[in-house]
């Protein structure tokens, strides 16, 4: 399979503070990993992790500081900003935010034909909804002259999908797309994701705080926290044979994702997070149940372990272990 995506020590410092008292928060610190036609990437964690931070440089509305983005593959590089309307689309966490509720939600579908020139008359628009909300589950006429608080969350989440896939996307990111949804229908849209990776060879960026979705969709999945990446593996390796003590952590129990947490706002840091994205040496240290001296003075290295990365001193002693970074 091809590239379509690769980040290459991808990295966003924001600051904080005075000018003479200021803080530099590495909210995504060196992220690299590579995505393929027709495969789930997730990246998991819990809130502040810079997941939603990393999703938003790879769309275009934050400005890296440090790294790379390489869009497309070798032999069809696009521009970022072709890649950015088109090649890439996005479904957001809260499917009522993103339809105004005095509009016609036709009206969001006509204007997505119209603004990328997709047909050249209304019958041919016609025919190209329908087509795409057929692929979610609907049809033009479950649609038409209806207004979103006639639809329940899941069907508003499916016009959604079926508004971004009108222009054939290479990727789809989806940040956090079920979890504003009734858990009842939360599968339905996950078996969603899984035949639109199939039947359409796309690229699915899933961002998430729930390993239950993620192990389901299958694919790979980094594990991250306060910005860094702890563990990258297969999806089913990883949360079953869990390395880091965060995954390990990550599994058993993980915090509710502020469900008031806003994709394009500015990121909010609570007292105990930026403690950890200020911390020396290992990120998890505060919290990890085995914690060493070493790990709150020299930050480890993401090593290689029988095909997943692990990030943690526990390991890079290892006869087995090769450091990839
Ligand atoms: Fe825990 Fe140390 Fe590993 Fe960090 S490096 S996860 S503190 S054992």
């Amino acid at each position: 399979m091809q590239p379509i995506l690769e980040t290459r020590s991808l990295t966003k410092v924001f600051h904080r503070g005075s000018l003479l008292a200021r803080d530099r928060i590495v909210a995504v610190d060196s992220v690299s990993f590579t995505m393929r036609r027709g495969e789930v990437f997730t990246l998991a964690g819990e809130s502040g992790c810079g997941k939603s931070t990393t999703a938003r440089m790879i769309l275009g509305f934050e400005q890296p500081t440090a790294g790379e983005i390489v869009y497309g593959q070798d032999e069809e590089r696009w521009h970022p900003k072709v890649w950015y309307t088109q090649r890439i689309q996005a479904v957001f966490q809260n499917p009522f935010e993103t339809f105004n509720p005095l509009r016609k939600v036709e009206g969001y579908l006509f204007e997505t034909v119209h603004n990328y020139k997709l047909a050249s008359s209304r019958a041919e628009a016609v025919e190209l909804i329908n087509a795409k909300l057929e692929a979610v589950g609907l049809s033009y006429g479950e649609v038409q002259g209806r207004y979103p608080s006639e639809f329940s969350g899941g069907q508003l989440q499916r016009i959604s999908i079926a508004r971004s896939l009108l222009v054939d996307p290479s990727l789809l990111i989806a940040d956090e797309p079920v979890s504003m949804v009734d858990a009842s229908i939360r599968m339905s849209i996950v078996n969603l994701f899984r035949r639109l990776r199939d039947e359409l060879d796309m690229g699915i960026l899933y961002i998430t705080h729930d390993l239950a979705t993620a192990y389901y969709l299958g694919g790979r999945i980094a594990i991250m926290f306060r910005g860094q990446t702890m563990e990258l593996g297969p999806v089913q390796e990883v949360l079953m044979h869990p390395r880091h003590p965060y995954t390990q952590l990550l599994r058993e129990s993980i915090p509710e994702a502020d469900p008031r947490k806003k994709w394009r706002g500015r990121i909010t840091i609570a007292e105990t997070e930026e403690e950890e994205y200020l911390r020396v040496g290992c990120k998890f240290a505060g919290r990890c149940p085995k914690v060493m001296e070493i790990c709150r003075r020299q930050e480890p290295q993401l090593v290689d372990i029988e095909g997943v990365q692990v990030k943690c001193h526990l390991y890079v002693d290892k006869l087995s272990v090769k450091e990839v970074s």
